[in-house]
């Protein structure tokens, strides 16, 4: 059987200059084991998943012995954290063992998270527990199922060691991938060092290896600014859309290929509440939910101010001119990509002025009445145009009933403007509205699970979510508001 044993590396990041990165090796978890490997992620590098449960892959994982043809280093990025800048973070757990090539010539850089002591640990052990291992592996396979670009999740292992956070947890190994890890903060580091020649090495890099069509443009780093700017607008789009908050959108958590990157206390929202804070120590709201948008074009500030010695060397004015026109893209595009997404979610084929006005009033009385995002767009299906009993359930999620029908009556005038077909909407809307996304509290019950060793619940949502818009024979269950103690569950950044 085909295994991580064959193959074929080339490690490009690794092959960057000493100052990029430093030379690490993991150090053995101990009573490593296997606990789950996503089929989805493992067909991106031909492996079956089987594969990953041999003992040979397992010890090169863990680090009792190398895996051929890894090369393993820490990344040194710096980064804004909640605002402040902080002159050294990098991997200070995490580890690029190399970047596979595969048969299809399509490049995956594996990382492990959770590895053990680097250079960049600061105060840190190194190691990451199974609680947060189990969210961010579940939540990268169900992101991508999602539609939304994200780091993605090959497996993950579990331990008899002890690791110390608020409580003694167990240790846990995540193997993910990425096309490149390269974070907003890799740039700020070189920037704030004055370290002009790696900052264009840098940038030549991720030019090169992630966005070769560029290399075509009179200015490829304007260029290169241009890109990371949409993609990250449309990013924010998407999250916003499917209500899914960050929780640490700090510059070393965003990745210069706009994916979702570093999974810490993230959620998807339950009750809609545009003011959702999913971080628990995140005391001042900064990453609340409806701040993510305008955090985003923060954050690409931080990114374009790093970039400026690269847009004119010789002109500082010129430069800033030039960062400023491109970070003008931002609100248009994510503007744009969200007005998109939420007529597609509304089954709205046709462009109407006050397309805006009718979702915003939805949203508003969603808010006002604690409904269910992720149901209340699910359930919007199910109306039909004709008949006034197919949104009695609708209706009785709303306290404010006046406030539903006078809404449904408007819903359902601008419907009948395009002629909608009840079972094509339908079909549409069922395409673009999960019926299941990864609630805390289900995260959180087979975190509770895993930590008794049984990780049943673990594959169970794994194989649910990578489904997300199909409606699963006897999984309605997974579709349930959260029960009580499943609504105010805290989640911090310590993980
Ligand atoms: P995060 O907010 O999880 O992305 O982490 C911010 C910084 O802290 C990164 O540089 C991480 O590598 C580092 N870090 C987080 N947890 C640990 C840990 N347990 N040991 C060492 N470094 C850590
Ligand atoms: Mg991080």
């Amino acid at each position: 059987m085909r295994s991580l044993l064959d193959l074929q590396f080339d490690n490009t990041f690794a092959r960057l200059p000493v100052g990029f990165h430093s030379p690490v090796s993991p150090t053995p978890l101990a009573g490593m084991h296997l606990v789950s490997a996503s089929p989805g992620a493992a067909a991106l590098l031909d492996l079956p998943p089987e594969s990953l449960r041999d003992d040979e892959v397992l010890n090169g994982l863990a680090g009792v012995q190398t895996l051929p043809g890894t090369e393993p280093v820490a990344m040194c990025y710096a980064g804004h954290q909640f605002g402040h800048y902080v002159p050294q973070l990098g991997d200070g757990r995490a580890m690029i063992l190399g970047e596979v090539v595969t048969g299809q010539g399509a490049r995956w850089e594996l990382q492990l998270k959770g590895a053990g002591l680097t250079p960049y640990s600061r105060d840190g052990d190194g190691r990451a527990v199974l609680r947060s291992t189990v969210r961010e592996y579940l939540c990268s396979e169900a992101v991508h199922a999602l539609g939304i670009p994200t780091t993605r999740a090959l497996c993950m292992f579990g331990s008899c060691e002890e690791v110390y956070r608020e409580r003694i947890e167990s240790g846990a190994l995540l193997v993910r991938m990425a096309p490149s890890h390269v974070r907003f903060g890799s740039f700020e580091v070189f920037y704030y060092r004055d370290q002009h020649a790696q900052l264009r090495q840098l940038a030549d890099y991720v030019i090169d290896h992630d966005y070769p069509q560029l290399r075509e443009q009179a200015q490829p780093y304007l260029a290169l600014l241009g890109e990371v700017v949409r993609r990250t607008a449309r990013l924010m789009a998407q999250w916003q859309l499917v209500g899914f908050a960050h929780g640490v959108m700090n510059t070393d958590n965003m990745s210069i290929l706009g994916l979702t990157l570093d999974y810490g206390p993230f959620g998807f929202m339950d009750a809609y509440d545009p003011g959702f804070i999913c971080n628990h120590s995140d005391y001042h709201g900064r990453y609340a939910f409806d701040q993510q948008p305008s955090v985003g074009l923060w954050n690409l500030s931080c990114l374009a101010q790093a970039m400026l010695p690269l847009l004119d060397a010789d002109n500082g004015e010129a430069a800033a001119e030039q960062a400023r026109a491109a970070l003008t893209e931002y609100q248009p595009v994510l503007v744009e990509a969200y007005a998109q997404g939420m007529r597609s979610k509304l089954g709205l084929r046709e462009e109407h002025n006050d397309d805006q006005l009718l979702s915003g009033r939805l949203l508003d009385l969603m808010a006002s009445n604690r409904v269910d995002y992720t149901n209340l767009f699910r359930e919007l299906a199910d109306l039909r145009l004709d008949d006034p009993t197919s949104d009695r359930a609708l209706r009785d999620r709303f306290l404010d009933r006046a406030g539903f029908d006078a809404w449904v009556a408007d819903y359902r005038a601008r419907l009948r403007t395009e002629h909608s077909a009840d079972p094509v909407r339908a079909a549409a809307m069922r395409q673009v509205n999960p019926r299941y996304v990864l609630r805390n509290y289900l995260a959180q019950q087979a975190i509770v699970q895993a930590e008794r060793g049984d990780y049943a619940e673990i594959e169970r949502l794994l194989t649910l979510l990578s489904r997300p818009f199909d409606d699963q024979p006897g999984m309605q269950a997974y579709a349930a508001e959260p029960p009580d103690w499943g609504r105010q569950l805290e989640v911090s950044c310590s993980s």
